[in-house]
């Protein structure tokens, strides 16, 4: 039996040494084989280096070293392919989701049999209240909007058994959310509660203009209920629009024209404006992704791959 573990690295020199530390302590008491999977996505600071120390040191250790800066989706779609284990594990390097938990996602996989064991946050603390608002409107839109259900809260931090991971396989698309992937692919899942601990050290990748393009990614390639809200919202404006001009044709038949009528003139110009550019541009969203997606373009380029020495034959 092997167990693989999958680690997205970028630019997280400070935290490596201690990460591969306490993961290995962990690997090393499962009843199991492991082989652990660093992924170094483009990093530009000495995270190479260090994982070549650790790959020495460590036999179950392989550097994935991509061409520059994927993404860590990307990063992890690369481990996915290239992890031979009877079970992946996705971990990020740092020390947020405690590597100890792998234990318990070991025993629901092994012991009980399900195929998905991810973890969920339990609190949300030390996030600030902005971070915490929207995130919930953004499950909420999620739920409302999307068919398959994507457990909130939780991140990638999971394990997938070798037939999950073969189906996730299959979903090539090049816009990856990938929450959204993972709960697509279904197979009988458990969450596991935990308390997420601030990062280690290093900073975040993430601010609040990549968490929007996120939530784009998110709503853009799991629905396209917006597109329909489009049909139905100018349906609605049309027949207001009819009834509402019936009642004008009418009142200068009757009355005569007696105001200008310049502000409704105006008002409806400009609302309508405003309608037809924002659904241009919903539109403008999903042709784009049509575009990415028909260059067929590889995920990810493997710049260098050092296989794990113990599983050298
Ligand atoms: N990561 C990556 N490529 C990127 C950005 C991040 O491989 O372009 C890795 C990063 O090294 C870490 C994980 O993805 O292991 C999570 O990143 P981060 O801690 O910045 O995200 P957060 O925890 O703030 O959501
Ligand atoms: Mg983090």
């Amino acid at each position: 039996m092997l167990l693989s573990v999958v680690v997205p690295a970028f630019n997280e020199e400070e935290v490596l040494s201690a990460f591969h530390e306490r993961l290995i302590a962990v690997l090393g008491a499962l009843p199991s084989e492991y082989e652990i999977l660093y992924v170094n996505d483009g990093s530009r600071d000495a995270t190479l280096e260090i994982l070549g120390k650790i790959r020495k040191q460590t036999p179950q250790a392989a550097i994935i070293d991509l061409s520059r800066n994927f993404g860590k989706e990307a990063a992890m779609t690369a481990g996915f392919d290239l992890a031979k284990g009877d079970a992946v594990v996705v971990i990020d390097a740092d020390l947020q989701d405690p590597p100890e938990l792998i234990q318990d996602f070991f025993r629901a996989w092994n012991d009980e049999g399900f195929d998905v064991v991810y973890a969920r946050r339990r609190t949300r603390s030390g996030e600030s209240w902005l971070k915490r608002t929207t995130a919930t409107a953004f499950y909420w839109t999620m739920s409302k909007l999307s068919q398959v259900e994507i457990p909130r809260d939780t991140g990638d931090f999971r394990l997938m058994s070798r037939r999950a991971v073969e189906s996730l396989k299959q979903l090539r698309e090049q816009h990856r959310f990938m929450k959204g992937l993972f709960a697509w692919v279904g197979y009988p899942a458990k969450e596991i509660l935990y308390d997420r601990d601030p990062r280690f050290k290093g900073v975040t990748k993430w601010n609040y203009l990549k968490l929007w393009n996120f939530s784009l990614e998110g709503i853009t390639g799991f629905t396209i209920a917006p597109l329909k809200v489009a049909t139905y919202l100018g349906l609605v404006i049309s027949v207001v629009a009819a009834v509402y001009g019936t009642i004008i044709i009418l009142q200068t038949l009757i009355q005569g024209s007696d105001v200008p009528g310049y502000p409704s003139l105006m008002s409806v110009i400009l609302f309508l404006g405003g309608v037809q550019l924002f659904f241009l541009g919903l539109i403008g969203e999903y042709l784009g992704r049509v575009f990415n997606e028909s260059k067929r373009r590889p995920l990810y380029i493997v710049k260098d791959y050092q296989a794990a020495r113990s599983s050298d034959s």
